[in-house]
């Protein structure tokens, strides 16, 4: 199996699994990602300096990056949940990354799981699931479409068994960040022709593009001042208008509109300032959850 560690963008997918990993070590953890630990046990082996991640008291900059992905992912779980309460059977990943909901969420086993992400990413995480023992068995269907998500996705989706006939649940988790607005306009009218009503849609962007900003390439310490660069020189503009427009433009009501400083407020933890919108260079961060118009 390849066990070539995710470059590029894919490497942010490594950073969250290092983050939820992380967080699934605390008592008072909001989750436990099994699959995470997976992942960055393998990615250590796989290169001895820790596959250029933190080290475990990492610095500020790791550790505002690290809470961004770990409080943003209880709203996708909820969401999630919901989705699947109301009856939707499938669940899309775009962009899954290392994410681990197909094991974490007890999702019932009628539920199909569909994680896309590119052929590197993917290829990394069932080497690593697989050596570490976490690849199952699992309750629900897990299909993964190594695809890129600004081409002719919705193809690999429909050859992989999806069904739009039947609701689904769509997370776009960490990725509007990577995509221009004609990117994020053509992924949702995508995703919009895909979805049968009582579909729903859950992702997350930032009001704007942080890079190099203080926020990003402020930091003293140069592996992070680095690190912030890498991550600046990767992001794009995301979508051009509000979240409410935005939805609704494509044929969905957003029914939770929120942002990334007040769910640090929610699970009783601090906001560092650069999620904070009322600090002068604070970035508003919208977490976003839309239903299907019928
Ligand atoms: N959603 C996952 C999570 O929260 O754990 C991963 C988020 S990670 C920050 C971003 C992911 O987007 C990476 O796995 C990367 O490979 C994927 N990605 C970015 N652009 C992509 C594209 N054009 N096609 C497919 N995947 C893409």
């Amino acid at each position: 199996m390849d066990v070539t560690l995710p470059e590029g963008v894919g490497w942010t997918a490594l950073v969250t699994a290092y983050a939820r990993a992380q967080e699934s070590r605390r008592p008072d953890r909001l989750f436990n990602d099994v699959w995470a630990r997976a992942v960055i046990a393998q990615a250590t082996r796989t290169r001895l300096d820790g596959a250029g991640l933190p080290a475990a008291d990492g610095g500020s900059f790791w550790n505002d990056l690290a809470s961004y992905a770990v409080i943003r992912t209880p709203f996708y779980d909820e969401h999630v949940r919901l989705g699947v309460a109301d009856g939707c059977r499938q669940v899309v990943l775009l962009a899954a990354g290392f994410d681990g909901r197909a094991q974490r969420l007890d999702l019932p086993a009628s539920t199909t799981v569909f994680e896309l992400d590119t052929a590197p990413v993917l290829d990394f995480k069932n080497a690593a699931l697989h050596t570490e023992g976490a690849a199952g068995p699992l309750v629900v269907a897990r299909r993964t479409v190594a695809t890129d998500l600004r081409g002719d996705w919705p193809a690999a989706l429909r050859e992989a068994g999806f069904d739009p006939t039947r609701p689904t649940v769509w997370l776009a988790e960490g990725l509007l960040m990577y995509l221009d607005s004609t990117e994020c306009d053509q992924l949702l009218d995508n995703i919009t022709a895909l979805s049968a009503p009582g579909s729903r849609f859950v992702t997350e962007w930032s009001e704007r593009n942080p890079a190099g900003e203080q926020s990003l390439v402020g930091y003293p310490d140069e592996t992070e001042r680095r690190a912030g660069e890498l991550l600046g020189s990767l992001f794009r503009s995301g979508p051009a208008v509000s979240p409410q427009e935005w939805l609704d433009r494509h044929g969905w009501h957003s029914y939770e509109i929120d942002h990334l400083g007040a769910r640090y407020r929610r699970h009783d933890r601090t906001t560092p300032w650069v999620y904070d919108p009322r600090h002068p260079q604070g970035l508003l961060v919208h977490l976003v959850a839309g239903i299907r118009r019928p």
